[in-house]
């Protein structure tokens, strides 16, 4: 059953709420996490405590409990003289830089107009509702070391990171 300290392994499929999937993995490759390690979001971590081997559940998580509420705050416009001058900036480029908050954020740019860039330091699924179709495929005890790193090792627990 799965519970605190099992090492889960998960096939998914996740869609948002128009049905188009944005992700998803199958029994050649699951995904693979350590129960408590809040390694997964908190919403889809809390509805699979209990479950056993071979169940199937659709869950759907609130924004809140997935990738958080989109944060206007994060959608900036900068200066183009504010990056390299050797680096061609285009969308889908993303960078590590810190809010406005002083926290570590990676940020995405979203469009080149001029002299401004602008810049979204949202997770791209912030805001949305995720809807997760999950199978349990495995459940395991962890083992000491997989604890105290706090995420699990791969399927059999030797996966080397
Ligand atoms: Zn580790």
């Amino acid at each position: 059953m799965i519970e605190n300290g099992k090492v889960v392994s998960l096939s998914y499929a996740l869609k948002n709420s128009q049905g188009e999937i944005l992700d998803q993995s199958d029994s050649r490759d699951p995904l693979v996490y350590l129960h408590g390690g809040h390694q997964i979001v908190t919403g889809l971590e809390t509805a699979l405590e209990g479950l056993k081997i071979g169940e199937k559940k659709n869950v759907v998580v609130a924004p809140a409990d997935g990738y958080g509420e989109k944060n206007d705050s994060l959608c900036l416009t900068v200066k183009k003289a504010q990056f390299p001058a050797n680096v061609q900036l285009e969308p889908g480029m993303q960078f590590q830089a810190h809010a406005p908050d002083g926290s570590g954020v990676v940020f995405t740019i979203e469009k080149v107009e001029g002299d401004n860039v602008h810049i979204n330091g949202n997770h791209p699924l912030a805001g949305q509702t995720l809807h997760f179709d999950i199978e349990v495929l495995d459940i395991r005890d962890a083992s000491e070391e997989e604890r105290s790193h706090g995420h699990a090792h791969g399927p059999d627990g030797h996966h080397h990171h």
